[in-house]
């Protein structure tokens, strides 16, 4: 398969002969690039004749994307699944077929486990092959059961349809796009190296076309995705080797792209070219995720995340001297095995010293097949609850505080769609966070100057400025 172009995905909603188009629903958990990678089956899908809906009932074809990254997010795969097969023999008693797939990387994981357990998944499909998902259905519709988790040596990039432009401008104005999937890091803890493979970036001419093809679908802000986004290298055409920088440098040149953005980052991998894109390209927006895991080296060690406390201090200086109003973000896990009181508090130190305004903070979670889940010193779950509490009532502080510093200062907004009160538009800041208006000061796509008045519990105020 080739690229299909928007012509034949456009006219492929009906199937002649049997009652109007086939329904897709996706259910997408974990991450953007799930985000992303549920667009993109959807758009391959869309090439055999599936139109998206938002009802579970009314989907002939249920894909479940899933995330392995916690047990808890994996545990919810099979309990939505119960529900499901609810559903398929209700629809079966009335004649109708339900295909069901689950996709992503518990998909990846468990493989034929999956229909060892819930007998009713039709399809079992890995984040690599997803190219292979209308074939995957068509052999499904046929009556047979089909696994797909091998890494496919062929680029599913290349394989999927381009994207739908009609789909695109439904998805809104600002879009995802992943550059760079895998990870060849191995932190002790993570499940994604191999779930998701080893490192690969997507070349530079695939990338440009596919931000060319959304700006001129009337995307305004792209953020661009990989397990490890700021690992991205490939050749220019100037024939340099590009890393990250270069990269959002060529593609803030695109026609209409206004602000661009990246996630995530590992600190490890955040070079000087990089760092020089946040002080001199002004649709770089300032805004870092920059995960850091923990303050303790001892456990930063046992993470084997090959930095220390006092390197990612450092790092955090050199950003903040080349771009001074830069937001950080970071993710943090507390209760690795090993961690003391002490290694706890260098957690509390390092939130302290750098102050984020967006973290997300999980409890250790085991994963099979990971080092860590062999380590001994596993912590209780009790200390786990605690420390987590106690991390994230000073996260949701620096939080609060950021918010109010925002209060009187004029910024700009990107309008992205009406907000849930009438007469309300939301959008959102250069620091990603949501601002909401009480009246409509432009055009959805619009960048308009605004006056923050005050704030909400998760989102800001404004007034025109
Ligand atoms: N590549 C990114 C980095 O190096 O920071 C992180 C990607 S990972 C998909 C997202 C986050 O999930 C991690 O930063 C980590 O905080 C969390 N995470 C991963 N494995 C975990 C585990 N076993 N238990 C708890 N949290 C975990
Ligand atoms: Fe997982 Fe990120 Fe570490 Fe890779 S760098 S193993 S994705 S936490």
């Amino acid at each position: 398969m080739t690229h299909t172009d928007i012509a034949d995905t456009e006219k492929a909603g009906a199937r002649p002969g049997d009652g109007g188009p086939k329904k897709v629903f996706v259910k997408t958990y974990g991450c953007q690039m799930n985000v992303y990678d549920s667009q993109r089956m959807s758009d391959a899908l869309a090439a055999d004749g599936y139109v998206p809906t938002e009802t579970l009932e009314e989907a002939d074809l249920v894909l479940l994307n899933t995330c392995h990254i916690r047990e808890k997010a994996a545990e919810k795969v099979y309990s939505e699944l119960g529900r499901i097969r609810k559903l398929k023999d209700e629809r079966a008693r009335d004649g109708r077929e339900t295909v069901i797939g689950v996709a992503g990387c518990v998909a990846q994981a468990e493989g034929e486990e999956i229909i060892a357990r819930a007998p009713v998944v039709d399809i079992v499909i890995g984040p690599q092959t997803y190219h292979r998902l209308p074939d995957a259905v068509r052999k499904a519709r046929a009556g047979g059961k089909v696994v797909e988790t091998d890494y496919a040596l062929e680029d599913k990039f290349e394989r999927l349809p381009q994207l739908h432009k009609g789909e695109v401008r439904r998805r809104g104005v600002t879009a995802f796009l992943t550059v760079q999937e895998g990870c060849d890091k191995f932190c002790t803890f993570c499940v994604v190296p191999y779930t998701r493979g080893a490192e690969v970036s997507r070349p530079v001419s695939q990338i440009v076309a596919e931000a060319e093809r959304l700006a001129e679908a009337g995307v305004r802000e792209i953020t661009l995705l990989g397990q490890n986004v700021n690992a991205w290298h490939g050749e220019g055409p100037d024939g340099r080797q590009w890393g990250l920088g270069e990269l959002l440098f060529r593609l803030a040149e695109i026609p209409g792209i206004a602000r661009l953005r990246y996630t995530t980052s590992h600190p490890r991998d955040m070079d000087d070219a990089l760092i020089a894109a946040h002080r001199d390209l002004d649709a770089l927006m300032p805004y870092l995720h920059l995960p850091v895991q923990t303050g303790s080296d001892t456990i930063l060690k046992a993470m084997n995340r090959r930095h220390t406390a006092a390197d990612y201090l450092r790092l955090v200086d050199r950003i903040r001297a080349a771009r001074p109003d830069i937001a950080l973000s970071g993710d943090f896990i507390v209760g690795f095995p090993g961690e003391s009181d002490a290694d706890f508090e260098a957690t509390m130190q390092i939130v302290r010293d750098v102050t984020f305004v967006q973290a997300f903070s999980f409890k250790y979670s085991p994963r099979p097949g990971t080092p860590g889940a062999e380590m001994g010193d596993q912590v209780a779950e009790a200390v786990k609850d605690e420390r987590l509490q106690c991390l994230q009532a000073l996260l949701t502080t620096q939080q609060r505080a950021f918010a109010d510093t925002l209060v009187g200062r004029r910024t700009d907004v990107l309008i992205e769609k009406p907000g849930r009160a009438p007469g309300q538009w939301a959008g959102r800041s250069p620091w990603l966070m949501p601002v909401i208006l009480d009246e409509k000061p432009g055009e959805i796509g619009d960048i308009v100057d605004v006056r923050i008045t005050r704030t909400g519990t998760n989102s800001l105020f404004a007034v025109t400025a």
